[in-house]
Order: C-alpha cells, then structure tokens, then sequence
C-alpha cells in the first residue's frame, strides 16, 4: 500500500515546465470562443467579419469543430477559408485550461488540477475536476466555483472561502480537457494504461459535483450544460448530466425548467436541528420547503428519480432509526438514495461510519423500496473522493485588488 502510494505522488507531475507557465500566464488573454451560445457565438462571428447569411453555417462549422472534433487551433478548420481562420486567430482563443497537475489512483480514477487564465483583472485561479471510470461509464465530476459559498462541516471544499463562480468557458473547459487527455475524441487514442470503460464513451456522463454549490452560479451553469448536451456537439444526454445541490431551494424550479437535467441532492440529515449543523444551508430553506421543491420537480418517475445523497457519518447520522425517518422522509417522491461513505481530509472533525452500520443503514432503506448503493469510494489516495476537494486559490486581498485596479490605468 505505502508504495502504491509513493507511486500515486510521482504521479502527480506538473504537465507544463513552471517557466512556461508563468508565461502563459502573463499573456493578454483574447475572449475565448468556448462556452457561448449559439446565439453568442454568432455574434462574435459577425463581428469578426462573417456576412450576415453565412452565420448560421459559420456558427454550426465551428460548434462542430470546437465540440465535436476538440480542435484548438483555428489552422484546423479546414472547411473554412484560410482569410477567415486568420481572422478569427487574431481576434479569439481556442486554449483550454492549463493542466498544472495529474494525478492517478491506483483505481484509476484521475484528478486534474486545472488553472484558468485571468480574463479581465484578477490572477489565475484552480479548480480540480475528477474522472472516475467504471464498468460501462465513464463519469466526470466538474466544478461550478472556485471554493465555495457555504460551509458544510464535513466537506473540505467548504473549508476554503468562495474566490468566484467560474465561467461557462471554464466549465466546459474541464470537460474538453477531459475528453483530451483520455482520448475521447474521435481519431484520438487512449494514452497507454489508462483504465476506462471498455466500450462506448470514455466520459459518458456528467456530474457537477465536483468543488461549488452549482445553483450559486446559476447562469453560467446552465449555459455550459445546454452546450454539454447539444446533440451536435458534446452530446450527453440530460438524463446522463446530474446537478447537486446542498439545497438552494428557490433555484431547484428553475433548475427543472431552464436546464432539465437530473437531480441530486445532498441531504446527509432528516432533522432539521442536525441538518443545521452539517448543511448550515437547511438554516435558511429547511428540510420541509427543499423536500417540496423536490416532488415539484418536473419530469419524475419511476426512470427520472432524484438521487438523495447521504454521507455516512459515525454516531452523528447513521442510525436505524434516522434510515427509518429518511424512508418516511421520501414517501412520494420517485428517489434513489446513495450512501457515501464519509472521506477524511487533513482536521476533518468526522470519522466515516462501521462498514456494517453503512450495510444495516442500506437495508432498511432497501426493504422499504428504495434503491440505496453504498458508493464505493474512488481516489482516495490522491484525494479526489467526494468532498476532498480543494485547491489553493485564494481571494486577493484588498491592496491586491486596488494595486490590480492601479495598474489596469496606467497600461
Ligand atoms: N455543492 C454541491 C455539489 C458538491 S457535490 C452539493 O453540496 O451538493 C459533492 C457531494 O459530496 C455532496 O453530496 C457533498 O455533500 C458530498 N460530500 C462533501 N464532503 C464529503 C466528504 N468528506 N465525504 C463524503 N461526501 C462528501
Ligand atoms: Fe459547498 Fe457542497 Fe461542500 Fe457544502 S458540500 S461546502 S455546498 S461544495
């Protein structure tokens, strides 16, 4: 174990030499044509030159290229003229995040530390985004914020302060990278020993469950997933796309209607005086309102459930008798119920539950008809299992932000 574990470190290897980064860094950032609408898209094309009947082709050739095909170079875009790839190179970027580290579990499971490059003021922030390969799929776990608002006493991201919502462009970035680095797009090739699903997609599906409260960046969410599951580009199905939510209940409506994806919700507690402790959320919409914005949710039934998530803490959470409650809890709402056994990080105040209390939990959930898989934890080793990440970024201070305000005039 403790030499797997010495592997997994070496393993986790700066993708770019440091002085490259630092350059790339410091180059003038051109908006990015990744992460916009259609309807956007064709605006910056029509800006950049484009005649007003051809948009509507121009936009379809290059959400094709960008989404289909994973080009990032306009050179490649071989059904456009040459005058007009140039055009668009000196007006628009291609570049995806910057991968500063991989790392690999023994399980296979990949985390990626991804920087995004400063657009407008501010410095470059991180995010880590996770690949968990099984039998049959592939599912990438894709962050919403950087840090995060809200302060959930078992999760490391809550530890650390919300530094700010990321971008459509930086959403879909990660599972552009995603797609790269594991060879998903067509004519690309899987690097050697990695262990993805044996047949059909490498990442077939997506869940926002990586770090950030994804209902907090609502807008930028939403456009990023309507890209993820155009059928003419990324194309996921919504019900292969799931959103988790700690519980902001008057976006959980919106939620169904504008983006239509699955649902899942972090419940981890069926009274309100513990639920405000361990998802102080609950202070503000408690366990009531959230359950009824949950059987509101359109499109339920028996296929379409919603995935209540619970994490099994030791002697806080997990008795019989709160399974019971959480059983009552659900009556009517067509749900499923993961069991996540709680991963440690560095000071966290929880022990995970006894492997047979986590078993004797499922069962009564089970007896009473609901499925209940205990989730089996993946990347622990390189700390990329549910609620272990983190990255470093951090607010700028104050004199930071004014010094960045202070030189913005000068140049
Ligand atoms: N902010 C959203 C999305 C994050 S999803 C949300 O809270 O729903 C990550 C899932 O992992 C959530 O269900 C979260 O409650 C759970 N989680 C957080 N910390 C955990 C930990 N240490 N062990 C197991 N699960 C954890
Ligand atoms: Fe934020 Fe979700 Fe972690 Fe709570 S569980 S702190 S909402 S990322």
């Amino acid at each position: 174990m403790a030499a797997d574990a010495a592997e997994v470190q070496m393993s986790a290897r700066p993708v770019l030499p440091a002085a490259m980064r630092d350059a790339s860094a410091r180059e003038p950032a051109l908006p990015s044509l990744i992460g916009l609408s259609r309807q956007a898209l064709g605006a910056a094309l029509l800006e950049a030159g484009v005649p007003e009947k051809q948009v509507r082709m121009r936009v379809g050739q290059t959400w094709h290229w960008l989404y289909l095909r994973g080009v990032t170079d306009f050179a490649a875009m071989t059904n456009m003229s040459k005058a007009l790839r140039d055009e668009l190179a000196t007006r628009f970027t291609l570049a995806r995040p910057e991968v500063v580290a991989e790392q690999i579990s023994v399980d296979g499971t990949r985390k990626w530390l991804l920087r995004f490059p400063p657009r407008g003021a501010g410095r470059p922030v991180e995010v880590e985004t996770v690949y968990i390969p099984e039998e049959g799929r592939g599912t990438l776990c894709v962050s919403s914020q950087v840090g995060c608002t809200l302060t959930c006493t078992f999760c490391h991201t809550g530890t650390q302060k919300l530094v700010r919502n990321l971008t459509s462009e930086e959403i879909v970035g990660q599972i552009l990278v995603a797609r790269e680095r594991l060879g998903d797009f067509p004519d690309a090739s899987v690097p050697p020993g990695a262990i993805v699903p044996s047949e059909g997609r490498l990442v077939s599906n997506v869940v926002m469950m990586g770090m950030g409260e994804p209902l907090y960046n609502f807008d930028n969410v939403k456009e990023a997933l309507a890209i993820a599951s155009d059928g003419e580009g990324i194309a996921l199905s919504k019900r292969r796309i799931t959103l988790s939510t700690s519980g902001v209940v008057p976006m959980i409506p919106r939620a169904g209607a504008e983006m239509g994806v699955m649902l899942a919700i972090s419940l981890h507690a069926v009274r309100d005086e513990l639920r405000d402790e361990l998802v102080p959320i609950n202070k503000k919409w408690p366990l009531a309102e959230l359950l009824d914005a949950c059987r509101a949710y359109p499109g339920l039934s028996n296929a379409r459930r919603i995935t209540f998530e619970y994490v099994m803490l030791k002697g806080v959470n997990d008795s019989l008798a709160e399974a019971r409650e959480l059983v009552r809890l659900l009556k009517g709402i067509p749900a499923k119920i993961n069991l996540i056994p709680f991963n440690a990080w560095p000071g966290s105040p929880y022990e995970c539950s006894e492997w047979e209390q986590i078993e004797a939990f499922a069962e009564v959930v089970n007896r009473a008809g609901y499925a209940s898989p205990i989730r089996t934890p993946r990347g622990r080793d390189i700390f990329a299992a549910c609620g272990q990440l983190k990255s470093a970024s951090e607010r700028m201070r104050k004199a930071e932000r004014e010094a960045l305000v202070v030189s913005a005039h000068v140049v």
